[in-house]
């Protein structure tokens, strides 16, 4: 008989505990799963807004939305509301919804742009149910049959709790101790064992890296070599702070830019999650500190607390038999909100490329190589939002405006600002919505425009234009309060 394969996992986190608790959901009959966490080491304790693939995640593995929601206090998000990122004063909103209905040929956005070289069609935001409903802080899960698109804000310490919960209820086992050392086969150069506390030994046949930034596994005992993405995002430091809450949840993250950084502020229904996000070549730690703390709405509940990080990422995230997951196979920067989104990504495709039995080299290229193409479309999106920019009142933003930029990024800020394409292909988590809002938003405009959009008669073009409006408009008013829709949907416990 078939015995099972042994899957040690090491790290509690956010990763470890969603790596324990989908491989347990999924393939808990062919693996026996084991979970390592240190409490005296802890968790990086942030990572509380998400991207909307979260929600189908939830889905295929049978994760229900309200008890979720009730468990990790969550809120809605629809997109982010970005403050002072094209210039100081100025603001915009990247939401999940799709804008206008485009169609095969031509996208949404060039017909607005031919309407408003025309003298009409108003505002791009005015096609776009999500951001519409964000801006007036309304929400619900559809409107009429017209569904919305969003994602979630959560304690990111209950989310962990509540993974860790249901993990165990399916057999997965905790062990509590901290790992000492990782023991390498110096004949196949696979891990064969970690070591605990200086006394206990735990073998397995394959191994999940989710030891978080120190990357025991794969960066120490394996030497993966880590891809070091400094140079184009230049943070390296966080502070992180939750207050009160002083006003309803909005069903938005805000990013706000500072000369010296950005801030994040992620509203949940019992508090707020600050930080600010800073790098150290260009501001000290109690600058950023004072900056974050001067920001926050309402009084602070917690210490603020540093976070030193390094953006870039593993070559190989699956290297002989251990796959780092999380923290520890790398890191972009949390201004798009992608990294639990990076962790389900790669869960699901650890679960179908699974090494159950014969050659496992050419499933790690596999992986591998889906996994360099994913990150590098997300690394992009975020260099966008601080390339972009016409700030020049501070070091910090005069590099980012000057700096040199990945070839693939350059040439898609070259397509749009000559003709408007945007043309993100099936890899790319972020969509031609996405790119459209943060170019607009962030003051870039093409000089020229699909032709297509100039057969129809400009009578008939303005009709659509307002069709599509109006039925925004429509919906929005139906739409109840965010708050009000939470109250009734899924309060959170006690
Ligand atoms: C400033 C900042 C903001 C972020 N914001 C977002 C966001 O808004 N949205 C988002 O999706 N993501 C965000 N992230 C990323 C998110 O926090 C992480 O992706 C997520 O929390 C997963 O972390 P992890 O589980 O990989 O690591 P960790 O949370 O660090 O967990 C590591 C685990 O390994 C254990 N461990 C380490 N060493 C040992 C040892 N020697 N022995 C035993 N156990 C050990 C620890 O005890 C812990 O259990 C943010 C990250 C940062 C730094």
């Amino acid at each position: 008989m078939q015995t099972k394969t042994r899957v040690i996992v090491a790290g509690g986190g956010t990763a470890g505990w969603l790596t324990a608790y989908s491989l347990a959901k999924r393939l808990g009959k062919s693996l026996d799963i084991t979970l390592i966490e240190s409490d005296e080491i802890g968790t990086v304790g942030v990572g509380e807004a998400t991207v909307p693939t979260m929600h189908r995640f939830h889905q295929f593995f049978g994760i229900e939305e309200r008890e979720f929601m009730r468990a990790t206090q969550a809120t809605f998000k629809l997109g982010i509301v970005f403050d002072n990122w094209g210039a100081p004063g100025e603001s915009y909103a990247h939401t999940f919804g799709e804008i206008g209905q485009s169609n095969w040929l031509v996208e949404f956005h060039q017909y607005w742009l031919e309407a408003n070289a025309n003298g009409f069609g108003g505002k791009l935001e005015d096609y776009c149910l999500e951001l519409k409903a964000a801006e007036a802080g309304k929400f619900a899960k559809k409107v009429g049959d017209t569904p919305l698109t969003y994602a979630f804000h959560l304690n990111a310490t209950a989310y962990a709790g509540f993974l860790r919960q249901k993990s165990e209820a399916l057999g997965v086992r905790r062990v509590e101790g901290k790992i000492d050392e990782v023991v390498v086969d110096k004949e196949t150069g696979n891990i064969a064992a970690l070591k605990l506390d200086h006394e206990r030994n735990l073998v397995g046949d394959f191994f999940v890296d989710c030891t978080g930034f120190r990357s025991l596994l794969l960066g120490d005992a394996l030497n993966v070599e880590f891809e070091d993405w400094g140079h184009w995002l230049a943070s390296d430091r966080a502070f992180a702070v939750q207050t009160e809450s002083t006003e309803s949840p909005s069903p938005y993250t805000r990013a706000i830019a500072h000369d010296i950084g950005w801030q994040w502020r992620i509203p949940l229904q019992t508090r707020t999650g600050n930080g600010l996000v800073y790098s150290s070549r260009f501001c000290s730690d109690d600058e950023a500190r004072a900056t974050l703390l001067n920001n926050v709405t309402g009084p602070t509940i917690t210490e603020p607390r540093a976070i030193k990080f390094r953006t870039g990422r593993r070559v190989s995230a699956w290297h002989r038999n251990c796959v780092g997951i999380g923290l520890s196979s790398g890191f972009v920067e949390p201004l798009e909100s992608t990294s639990i989104h990076l962790i389900d990504t790669a869960l699901v495709r650890l679960m179908r490329l699974f090494p159950f039995a014969g050659a496992m080299a050419p499933l790690a290229e596999q992986f591998n190589q889906e996994t360099q193409t994913e990150w590098e479309a997300v690394r992009d999106f975020i260099i966008l939002h601080y390339k972009q920019t016409q700030r020049d009142d501070s070091e910090f933003w005069n590099f980012y405006r000057t700096m040199e930029i990945p070839d693939t990024l350059a040439h898609r800020i070259e397509m749009f600002r000559e003709n408007g394409y945007v043309w993100p292909d099936q890899a790319n988590l972020f969509r031609s919505h996405s790119w459209i809002q943060v170019m607009f938003g962030q003051g870039l405009f093409p000089k020229h425009t699909h032709g297509a959009t100039r057969i129809l008669p400009a009578e008939s073009l303005k009709a659509e234009l307002a069709k599509v409006a109006t039925s925004v408009n429509q919906n929005v008013a139906k739409l109840p309060g965010h708050e009000e829709f939470i109250k009734q949907y899924c309060p959170a416990h006690g």
